[in-house]
């Protein structure tokens, strides 16, 4: 551990010497050591620290010198807390926030997974964008719930950048529990013209329309580690749940009110594990093949869900 804290102290002094500024190793060596041994701070934060600290002492013009980046890395490459890093990744969704310390808050992803973000109102940072692209740098690794994720914060840097970064493979399996049925699920209608589904009677694009009737979950799937936004289709949800689109109409006129179909869905659906096979689109996983998972691998995804 000596011997490593000396090379980064011997770096980060090279790093001042070369701008013109005299930093000795001996005081850089002190205050690393201090961090990373005593105090447990993370390397790359130790370093940035101290970085910082003799930036304040020399008062060297920010510019006039390479501060310590985090390393540019990938998603798939984080795995514990505290590393800080930085990502090329696209916003792929944004969420409400419910906390008034929280600015934003939701998914980025690159080609090699997707994590949540969340940007701190402190962090005072400008908002990004759903399907836009940023070079996020110094952010940190924490976990919350089991689960990774990035925390955006003053030491960050976010900067949009021109490049379309492409997200994980489009097909995948994942095995998990379904946590939550959005309120645009079950009995739904669709326009006749364009198929988008009408919110109270009017298509997005075409206004009053002709309609027909369609049957769709809009659900979360957590598998422990991820969540994933994904749609079932009539055919899923019969094979499912035994109620087709001819069952849902019964329902609805039985019930005189076509919401009764989602509260059966809910009651039938959410809280049970499954495994299923989809197409990631930008934001949801189009299902293509979805089945209630057998009694051994649900105790081993139970297991990994309360894990923490
Ligand atoms: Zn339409």
């Amino acid at each position: 551990m000596g011997n490593r804290i000396n090379e980064l102290a011997s770096q980060i002094a090279e790093k001042f010497r070369s701008s013109g500024y005299e930093v000795s190793v001996k005081d850089v060596y002190k205050r690393l050591k201090l961090l990373i041994d005593e105090f447990k701070v993370p390397e790359n934060e130790a370093i940035r620290t101290v970085t910082n600290y003799f930036i304040k002492e020399f008062d060297v013009p920010r510019d006039q010198l390479v501060i310590a980046e985090s390393p540019l890395i990938k998603i798939a490459d984080i795995k514990s807390p505290g590393q800080w890093v930085s990502l090329k990744a696209k916003v792929v969704q944004l969420w409400d926030s419910s906390s008034p310390n929280v600015s934003q808050v939701g998914l980025i992803g690159d080609e090699s997974g997707i994590i949540k973000f969340i940007i701190w109102a402190k962090a005072n940072k400008p908002e990004v964008k759903e399907g836009k692209c940023y070079l996020f740098t110094n952010v940190v690794s924490d976990s919350f719930a089991g689960r990774m994720q990035v925390n955006i914060n003053r030491n960050s840097r976010i900067e949009e950048i021109d490049e379309d970064i492409q997200l994980p493979p489009r097909e995948i399996e994942v095995v998990g529990a379904l946590i939550a049925i959005q309120q645009n699920s079950g009995l739904i209608r669709r326009c006749k013209i364009c198929n988008r589904v009408l919110t109270k009677d009017v298509c997005p694009i075409h206004g009053k329309t002709e309609s027909y009737d369609d049957l769709r979950v809009k659900g979360v799937i957590d598998d422990g580690e991820n969540y994933y936004e994904i749609i079932l289709n009539e055919e899923n949800i019969k094979r499912l749940t035994g109620i087709g689109l001819d069952e849902a109409k019964s329902i609805a006129m039985e019930n005189l009110d076509r919401n009764s179909v989602l509260s059966e869905l809910k009651s039938r659906l959410l809280g049970r594990y499954y495994k299923l096979r989809g197409t990631r689109g930008e934001r949801y996983l189009i299902v293509s093949d979805i089945g209630v998972l057998n009694a051994e691998l649900r105790k081993e995804v139970e297991k990994l869900l309360e894990g923490v």
